[in-house]
């Protein structure tokens, strides 16, 4: 079967999260996913976990396949070949002498991603050298090319105002112990400016090159959409160690995955990482305290996954991502938001940054997110203005219109009389209910459609669209 319509297929897919898959194949980035294709008899399969670009990782397993022995060393080969260039072990030793060098001597080369050796300099002559003093050490993610494939691992880095915020608010909060799971440069900035205040953190990543610049105790290889650690009890064990609270030690954790991630997945991962933590602490059935960094246009998605969180307004910016970051006319509204069990009036939002704080609501708001006495709540999530529709009984985005004929709000250009198609469940026909909440997929997860595993071009399309 031809798979090329992985990624942007309109037929979509499902993904299947069986409890303990131990029959799913392994791709280079671990176990892999089972799939269901929506349409066309259903086939299963398994696909990579990690990456939406066929270019990166193109495994892919008919569910019901004999997978014969050469295919499978075949594939053992490739898995070995892709791994890390250097085991944890050898990182943890390059790290040592690193240090050991003088800091004349310590460089980085740009072109293989790599912190040298002092043997092994005059190999990389040739190449982009960079002098790593103390602070620039410090700060892997400005010294690491970001790696900018949308449809995986798109890296895509706060801003000093919003890594500052998010350290602000967790010292605020106590939380001296951060599990930082894909926010590298949380945890920097956390270990550089957090310590004074008594912070610790731990980066779990995919990105194995930070491996270079962290310890075992600082840095696990991680994919956060298997809940895999590719270094085994290592890893493992550095979790459990970190998560164990002493007195006075509280922590948390902080996510932020790529957009096109599929997010049923990433809820079960977080939930893992949420019942090692409550095993360890022996409290009652509390999670971790946490804070999952993803569009707003994803709340409904992550609350029917985590109920327990809440949508805060606070708009996260990134340095490298042009459609999110400050642009030439100041600010350009962010579609990202933190999402969040900690109690929302616990975390203040800055006055300064035009944030306020709702007495009704009991959490801080954007200033133009008015309270709606109808509703009872401040309705904006993109930032704007709503306005309440007395017909919908709801707010609405303020660009939006009531149409009588479709007797719903709308863009005022928005397709009236595609209204029957777009009404109902396409998997049975039936007028009364979506496709999510058909009772004849029994066994399926809910929604959960890698047709949107576009990752950040699904989101950019909806942000252009949500620019309306
Ligand atoms: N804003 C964050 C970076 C977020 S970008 C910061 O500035 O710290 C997404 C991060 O998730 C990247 O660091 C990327 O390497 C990591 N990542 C992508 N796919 C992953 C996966 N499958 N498992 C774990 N980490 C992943
Ligand atoms: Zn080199
Ligand atoms: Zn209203
Ligand atoms: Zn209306
Ligand atoms: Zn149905």
């Amino acid at each position: 079967m031809d798979t090329s319509g992985l990624e942007d297929s309109g037929l979509g897919y499902e993904v299947i999260l069986n409890d303990e898959d131990a029959s799913a194949p392994w791709c280079p980035h671990g176990p892999t996913l089972l799939f269901e294709k929506r349409e066309e008899g259903k086939q299963r399969f398994y696909a990579c976990s990690a990456c939406r670009d066929r270019k990166e990782c193109n495994f892919f397993q008919r569910a019901d396949e004999k997978v014969s022995e050469v295919r499978k060393m075949a594939r053992e080969a490739e898995n070995q070949r892709k791994k890390p260039p250097f085991s944890r072990e050898q990182y943890d030793d390059r790290l040592k002498r690193f240090l050991a060098l003088a800091p004349d001597r310590r460089k980085f080369c740009g072109d293989c991603q790599l912190l040298l050796l002092a043997e092994e300099t005059a190999a990389h002559a040739a190449h982009a050298l960079v002098l790593v003093a103390a602070p620039r050490l410090s700060r892997p993610s400005g010294l690491l090319r970001p790696l900018d494939n949308k449809k995986s691992h798109a890296q895509y880095l706060f801003t000093e105002r919003t890594s500052h915020f998010l350290l602000d608010a967790l010292a605020d909060l106590g939380y001296n112990k951060v599990l930082c799971v894909g926010t590298p440069r949380l945890h920097e900035v956390i270990k550089t400016e957090g310590k004074s205040r008594g912070m610790t953190s731990l980066l779990l990543d995919i990105d194995f090159r930070y491996g270079q610049f962290y310890g075992q105790k600082e840095f696990c290889h991680y994919n956060m959409f298997n809940h895999h650690f590719f270094d085994g009890q290592t890893s493992s064990e550095a979790v459990r160690g970190f998560l164990r609270e002493s007195s006075g030690e509280k922590a948390a954790m902080v996510a932020d995955p790529p957009f096109g991630g599929l997010v049923q997945p990433l809820a079960k991962s977080f939930s893992r990482l949420s019942q090692t933590w409550k095993e360890l602490q022996g409290s009652g059935d509390a999670e971790i305290p946490m804070i999952w960094i993803f569009p707003y246009f994803f709340e409904a998605r992550l609350l029917e996954c985590l109920p327990s969180l809440r949508m805060l307004d606070y708009q996260v910016d990134y340095d490298n991502h042009s459609l999110y970051k400050n642009g030439k006319t100041g600010r350009k509204q962010s579609p990202v938001r933190l999402f969040t069990n900690i109690t929302p009036s616990e975390i203040v939002l800055p006055a300064d940054e035009g944030y306020r704080f709702c007495a009704i609501c009991a959490r801080y708001v954007c200033s133009l997110n008015a309270h709606c006495s109808a509703c009872n709540v401040c309705p904006s999530k993109d930032g704007r203005q709503w306005k309440h529709c007395s017909q919908c009984e709801r707010c609405v985005k303020p660009s939006w219109r009531h149409c009588p004929s479709c007797s719903r709000c709308a863009l005022p250009d928005h397709p009236c009389d595609q209204k029957e198609v777009r009404q109902g469940c396409f998997h049975c026909g039936n007028l009364g209910h979506k496709h999510k909440s058909c009772t004849l997929k029994k066994g399926f997860s809910r929604g959960g459609s890698a047709s949107k595993r576009g990752s950040g071009v699904y989101v950019k399309q909806k942000a252009k669209k949500r620019k309306k």
